[in-house]
């Protein structure tokens, strides 16, 4: 999936799960903020497509990280788009706040929940458009494992099918804006 498709996918997922009232109890300030860092973190160096930047790309062919098999966590669509990764940060963080008894304010809160869900909305938009590549040796997907045995629908990046799901996510992203602007929430 190409980086504007993978924004609105992110703000789309904050602004869908907030009206399905699911995850965090946000204000309509902290929609907003959450929304902006879903974009934010789920595209380009910011995102799991840090592994497709020119500096992850050189320390990918200068470290022997192939010992590790399966081709090596480093590399795109390896293991910085695993699943398991912000899943286990998202399970210490639950465990941190309780344990310790803290809670960050709610705008640093929204913020933090807007980023890990932009993050987690990445894979799913891989799983159906990372077509593979054979001649990187990547296959199409996503890894189920830590950086092998990947899953996808591999359809084309940046393809007809991508444009059109990219106006849908953009209306759906204004439509949530001016939800979240003029208050309107299906819970009152
Ligand atoms: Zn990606």
């Amino acid at each position: 999936m190409m980086t504007p498709t993978h924004r609105r996918l992110g703000a789309a997922t904050v602004l869908g799960l907030h009206t399905a009232a699911v995850g965090a109890a946000l204000t309509p300030a902290g929609v907003l903020v959450a929304a902006v860092a879903a974009a934010v973190f789920s595209g380009g160096p910011t995102s799991p497509d840090v592994d497709n930047q020119p500096g992850a790309k050189a320390a990918d062919r200068r470290l022997p990280d192939e010992a590790l098999g399966h081709g090596g966590p480093l590399g795109h669509r390896r293991l910085a788009h695993w699943w398991g990764l912000p899943t286990a940060l998202g399970v210490a963080y639950a465990l941190g706040s309780y344990t310790v008894g803290y809670h960050p304010p709610a705008l640093v809160w929204a913020a933090l929940w807007g980023a890990w869900v932009g993050w987690l909305s990445h894979l799913p938009g891989d799983a159906v458009f990372g077509q593979g590549n054979w001649r990187y040796g990547l296959p199409k997907g996503i890894p189920l494992m830590p950086w092998w045995r990947h899953v996808g629908l591999g359809v084309k990046c940046g393809g007809k099918a991508e444009r059109v799901v990219g106006r849908i996510l953009a209306v759906a992203v204004a439509a949530g804006l001016v939800a979240t602007a003029i208050g309107w929430h299906p819970a009152h």
